[in-house]
């Protein structure tokens, strides 16, 4: 049992965290503002915003496009249900995910600008992607050409990198939380399931997809940032080969090949993505290529050329 003074300590940390918090979010608020050509709005609310189509539902509510009145700034809106958010438990996994992903600022990450709430609804106000989820892009297409992956693939181990430089590992990725803006551009979004670690801990929670899950997460053993390792090489060949390597029609077939990383490259895959995929999808996380020789693999710079330029100014850089 904490005693009442450990107790009383705890609270007031608690407190000033939630103010600081509180503090960044209206700094934040008007410097987008300022970004989007107003200078004077600190924290919005949904009269600052005109809503218009919806852009699609999610776990747990309705995403909408949006314009911020003041400036035309366009943005997707989030807007979920307090009532919802506390009968099935998550505020507290909300609370940490805004938190993640708002203080994450990458070119391959999804922006969160901020958030506001009135008595009913949580509202969050995040970058638009205009082309939507990579899953409905898959589904439309089949399959992507080397060109897309690669780019992509190089987009994706970028961002993870530097989640995983802040000790953030995101521990969810698949086709449906990864967003493709106007410019083609990936964006990493959805950090539900992420974590902060403090460099040492292992976690052994189980969560994500079944198709993109690790022998370490089934088997419920303890896991590093390694997990999103494994998942960029899945993502990687479902994208040139159309499905996920373990995708079966049983479940409990898919968890036994993925524990003994059964699977099968196709022929007609080239011998430099089988290579780089072979060298992801292991079984140990420690064999497995770290994300920085994900993105100077040949392959990849073959064919997304602006890879080796990128490569080559973060070496000059470091
Ligand atoms: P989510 O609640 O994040 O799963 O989002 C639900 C749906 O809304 C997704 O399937 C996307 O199609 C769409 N969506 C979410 N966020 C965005 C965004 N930033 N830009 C465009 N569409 C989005």
């Amino acid at each position: 049992m904490a005693s009442p003074l450990l107790k009383e300590k705890a609270n007031n940390i608690q407190t000033e965290r939630q103010e600081s918090l509180e503090k960044e979010r209206l700094t934040e608020n008007k410097e987008i503002a300022r970004q989007a050509g107003e200078t004077t709005k600190m924290s919005w609310t949904l009269n600052d915003f005109a809503i218009g189509r919806p852009l699609g539902k999610g776990r747990f509510g309705h995403v909408y496009l949006g314009k911020e009145n003041a400036s035309g700034y366009v943005v997707a809106l989030k807007v979920l249900f307090k009532k919802e958010l506390v009968r099935l438990n998550v505020p507290h996994q909300l609370r940490r995910e805004v938190e993640i992903q708002y203080h994450l600022r990458h070119p391959n990450i999804l922006r969160l600008y901020g958030y506001f709430h009135d008595a009913e609804r949580v509202y969050i106000v995040l970058e638009y992607c205009q082309r939507g989820e990579l899953y409905r892009i898959l589904k439309e297409r089949g399959r992507l050409n080397q060109e897309d992956t690669a780019k992509y693939i190089y987009q994706l181990s970028s961002a993870l990198d530097f989640c995983h430089e802040r000790n953030v590992i995101h521990r969810d990725i698949k086709p449906e939380n990864v967003l493709i803006d106007k410019n083609g551009d990936l964006k990493l979004s959805d950090f539900g399931w992420a974590v902060q670690h403090d460099g040492s801990v292992k976690r052994a929670t189980i969560c994500g997809t079944l198709d993109y899950l690790p022998p370490e997460m089934l088997a419920q053993m303890p896991h590093t940032h390694k997990v999103d390792n494994w998942s960029v090489g899945i993502l990687m060949f479902e994208c040139l080969v159309g499905k996920a390597p373990f995708e079966v029609p049983t479940q409990s077939e898919t968890i036994d090949r993925i524990k003994r990383c059964h699977f099968k490259l196709p022929d007609s895959m080239e011998a430099g993505a089988k290579e780089l995929i072979n060298k992801i999808i292991r079984i140990e996380p420690e064999e497995r290529l770290s994300l920085k020789e994900v993105m100077a693999h040949p392959w990849l710079i073959q064919h997304y050329p602006k890879a080796a330029s990128h490569h080559a100014i973060e070496t000059v850089t470091k």
